[in-house]
């Protein structure tokens, strides 16, 4: 293909046609387009745009670049959630076994964390000896059997993706919406679902600061999902402050189990049943929204979903009796130190970008691709915009695995919160549902 064409021809602002743009992601995945001719691209198409049709032809071509999940015809619909990431979002791991509870088959497939923003496959690693690895026709078998599975991309999985993706993070054209919705959607619509939830986040602690970007992200997405013939609706969610009371990878599968053992906190357990909810909407398993609510927070009450959960870790290698000692422990980290409130009154605000930030320079996260993780660092027991507090009663607990670095943390977390006298009207996490 004479590419030189094609990208002038986006530099000027014209529209490719889908044929130039699949031959285009065929090429450049077989090596046949240099990186630096793709890096223009890229840049061009940060500036110029790409319309609905050609973030179509993009999505499909990536999607079809590698393998595909393929199962076999079941009454169980094939379901999947995405979120575009946050601090303390551990939503995924009571939502994969309370939606194979309800009757679907999950594949979720997931990844790592970057800079503040946690990694649902970072989270699971703290799980002594769970799999995130796993082979194509390994996570066939357990979304069969078990119903749902958590694990990263295969090799061959939208290798277009890969390829794309990391060029995009060293050339600045990242924060664009049509190649954000092809890479997201592309991984999702490998995975053969007939529907999808979509969790957009928007405030201090999310990839989009302003609501109204994240509902032109979600808008895309949702539009682009239904056309590729996935049911698929967005929760535009605030992420302002960390989700639930602990951020930091082995606290919150610790607050996930809690959340399946019915005694998570109720932002956490109020995501997770709309997830659910919008799923069981749908797919048609429920008519209303308060019927799909029901549904969804009657099965989580019911305990099953925590031993779908525990099914799900032995399956994917977990040394089961590691876990469960582990699981009883109040910390895994080598020191805690506590923040305590200057004054009494009500937290005004909980900052989850500061708090995001404190854990990953604690090791928590990542501050390159190849860092590596200390999965018991993190901070519990945050106090939440609109909690009443008494002088010096805790307002977060820091997990670090130093003196200095803990006392280092607690200074710096005093600039997550603020307070007032008269209790605040709390903000609502689920702000708008799309589609
Ligand atoms: N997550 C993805 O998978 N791709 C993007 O482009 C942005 C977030």
């Amino acid at each position: 293909m004479n590419f030189l064409s094609v990208l002038e021809s986006k530099r000027e602002g014209h529209r490719l046609s889908s044929s130039q743009i699949a031959e285009l992601v065929n090429e450049f995945t077989a090596g046949r387009i240099p990186d630096y001719q793709m890096a223009a691209f890229l840049m061009a198409v940060y500036f110029r745009g790409l319309n609905p049709a050609e973030t179509t032809a993009l999505t499909l071509a990536m999607r079809d670049s590698g393998d595909k999940l393929v199962f076999p015809k079941d009454a169980r619909p094939l379901v999947d959630k995405h979120s575009t990431g946050g601090v303390g979002d551990k939503v995924s791991l009571p939502l994969a076994p309370l939606l194979a509870c309800l009757g679907f088959r999950v594949p979720m497939i997931s990844g790592r964390g970057l800079g503040i923003t946690g990694g649902t496959l970072d989270k699971l690693d703290s799980i002594p000896g769970f799999q995130t690895s796993l082979r194509t026709e390994r996570i066939q078998e357990l979304v069969q059997n078990v119903g749902c599975v958590i694990c990263g991309q295969t090799e061959r999985m939208v290798p277009a993706d890969r390829a794309l993706y990391a060029l995009r993070d060293v050339t600045a054209t990242v924060p664009s919406i049509p190649l954000i919705v092809s890479s997201i959607l592309s991984k999702k619509l490998a995975e053969g679902l007939q529907a999808l939830v979509l969790d957009v986040k928007f405030g201090a602690a999310a990839f989009m600061r302003e609501r109204e970007q994240a509902r032109e992200l979600a808008e895309a997405m949702v539009n682009l999902g239904n056309e590729c013939g996935v049911k698929t609706s967005a929760l535009l969610t605030n992420m302002n402050s960390p989700l639930g009371n602990a951020a930091g990878n082995w606290l919150e599968v610790k607050e996930a189990v809690a959340c399946l053992n019915g005694d998570g906190p109720p932002d956490l357990q109020e995501l997770v049943i709309a997830c659910a909810a919008q799923l069981l909407l749908q797919t048609g398993k429920a008519q209303t929204a308060s019927d799909a609510n029901k549904a969804a927070a009657d099965c989580l009450a019911t305990r099953a979903p925590l031993r779908k959960w525990e099914e799900m870790l032995a399956a994917q290698g977990t040394d089961m009796e590691a876990y469960q000692h582990k699981l009883i422990l109040d910390t895994t980290a080598p020191v805690s130190l506590s923040l305590r409130a200057p004054d009494e009154g009500f937290v005004a605000r909980c900052n989850g970008r500061i708090i995001g930030e404190i854990i990953r320079d604690l090791g928590g996260g990542r501050k390159s691709k190849t860092s590596a993780i200390d999965y018991d660092v993190g901070i519990d027991s945050l106090a939440k915009p609109g909690e009443p507090v008494e002088k010096d009663s805790v307002l977060a607990r820091v997990h670090a695995p130093t003196e200095t670095l803990a006392k280092e943390a607690v200074q710096r977390l005093q600039a997550a919160f603020q307070f007032q006298a008269e209790r605040p009207e709390p903000a609502k996490l689920i702000a708008e549902t799309i589609g």
